[in-house]
């Protein structure tokens, strides 16, 4: 087996940051837990937004700036970056920063490395991870796609669960 897991948006501003979120503080110790037993790669993703933030189609819909790369609430939280470092001494970590929910690089990566199984975590569980879940399936055709649901956040618990539902009708494990 040739095991993934993706780390979606764990990032300072999302969770105690501009869009901080008490449903992302939940699960932070959680995550960080998972990352140091999983037996497997590990992808994390990064929202990343320049100054210009405000003038994007994003920024009109969301003119709440977050996640400007470099700044620290582009950061992955402390103690979830703390497990990725011991991890990255043992195995493969990579980063992938993305403009947008869906990161196309992460896509193309999980079907050119024909992983049988990719394991998701992270925020939010009804823009990001829903929107890198759909478009791994939409890459990788026979890569089984699983989401842990006790260890991602919606914006609200009814959002998450309707996230959820949406991804298990497209045939993601949600367990
Ligand atoms: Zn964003």
């Amino acid at each position: 087996m040739n095991k993934l897991l993706i780390v979606v948006d764990m990032q300072n501003d999302f969770i105690t940051g501009s869009l901080a979120n008490e449903e992302g503080q939940k699960i932070v110790t959680k995550i960080a837990d998972f990352i140091r037993d999983f037996d497997g790669d590990v992808y994390v993703t990064r929202d990343t937004h320049t100054e210009d933030y405000m003038n994007t189609q994003e920024g009109k819909r969301l003119p709440v700036p977050h996640c400007i790369k470099g700044t620290e609430g582009w950061q992955i939280v402390p103690k979830i970056q703390a497990a990725l470092d011991e991890k990255a001494k043992a195995g493969v970590v990579r980063y992938f920063d993305k403009n947008t929910f869906g990161c196309v690089e992460l896509g193309e990566e999980v079907a050119r490395k024909q992983y049988t199984d990719v394991e998701m975590v992270g925020v939010c569980t009804d823009i990001c991870v829903i929107s890198n879940a759909l478009l791994i399936k939409a890459c990788a055709l026979e890569t089984n796609v699983v989401i842990h649901k006790d260890l991602c956040a919606g914006v609200t618990p009814e959002s998450h669960e309707n996230a959820l539902n949406a991804m298990a009708a497209c045939q993601c494990d949600i367990i």
